[in-house]
């Protein structure tokens, strides 16, 4: 077979899985037919990111085989600025995760929004897969290695470090400002919290928590019992603050 070339240009924020001095046009020579998305993986963006990929203004799939010079033209979840809606990878509306173990901070916070967060302990790649693929879950890890996997079918890469901001970013990729349901589920352990009666609950309050509060909540998977305590202004506040965030898209 005669060698080509595929010139990629990466749009939107793909750029930041690409090598620091590649700027977003990387180019790949090649011996042998070969998947779009192999290509793609090659320059380090795995295959959850992509939503759009266009070849001679036209939009074609994973398995799509290269095999003369090509120019290609791939496009992030986030960056939907072509209007193009055929064909897209990338589903949005997905609300239930598995998040690797380095994102205890994002976990906690999209449970206390009320998304289903998965966050098995000291789970390896292996385990973390196989959560994903038996509960339908989408994968978030901060290991692009690990989202390249194969099974991987949904899955997020949170750019930032600090989990309000990660936190800003799933909820945008995955277009859950409509769904979020504050206080809804149990921040330590993920289950759905709820309603309990003051007198089921009253042997495990502090004395002013048992005068001064009505209204309780309480986990049936750890027996944590929530009530909006002096903490709860403040995470409401944060809560808005993640609201406000995302309705501004800044
Ligand atoms: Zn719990």
């Amino acid at each position: 077979m005669k060698p080509f070339k595929v010139r990629l240009r990466f749009h939107g924020d793909l750029s930041v899985f690409l090598g620091s001095e590649a700027g977003d046009v990387i180019e790949r020579r090649l011996a042998e037919k070969t998947s779009i998305k192999d290509v793609i993986e090659s320059c380090g963006v795995p295959h959850p990111e992509v939503d759009l990929i266009l070849i001679d203004e036209q939009t074609v799939g994973f398995d799509h085989t290269l095999t003369t010079d090509t120019t290609v033209e791939v496009f992030p979840v986030r960056n939907r600025g072509t209007n193009r809606t055929e064909k897209r990878l990338q589903t949005v509306g997905i609300a239930r995760f598995v998040a690797d173990g380095h994102l205890g901070g994002l976990t906690r916070n999209l449970r206390l929004l009320g998304f289903d967060v998965a966050y098995p302990k000291n789970a390896d790649d292996r385990e973390l897969l196989d959560v994903m693929a038996r509960e339908n879950r989408a994968l978030l890890t901060r290991d692009r290695h690990l989202l390249m996997h194969g099974i991987v079918q949904h899955g997020y890469c949170p750019r930032s470090q600090n989990a309000d901001e990660q936190t800003i970013e799933v909820v945008r990729r995955f277009d859950l400002s409509e769904l979020i349901a504050p206080f809804a589920r149990c921040v330590r352990c993920n289950a759905p919290l709820e309603e309990a009666a003051k007198a089921d609950v009253i042997d495990k309050l502090e004395p002013l928590t048992k005068i001064y509060y009505e209204q309780f909540r309480r986990c049936p998977g750890c027996k944590q019992i929530y009530w909006s305590g002096s903490h709860f202004p403040k995470l409401q506040k944060r809560i808005e603050a993640i609201r406000s965030r995302v309705r501004g898209k800044a």
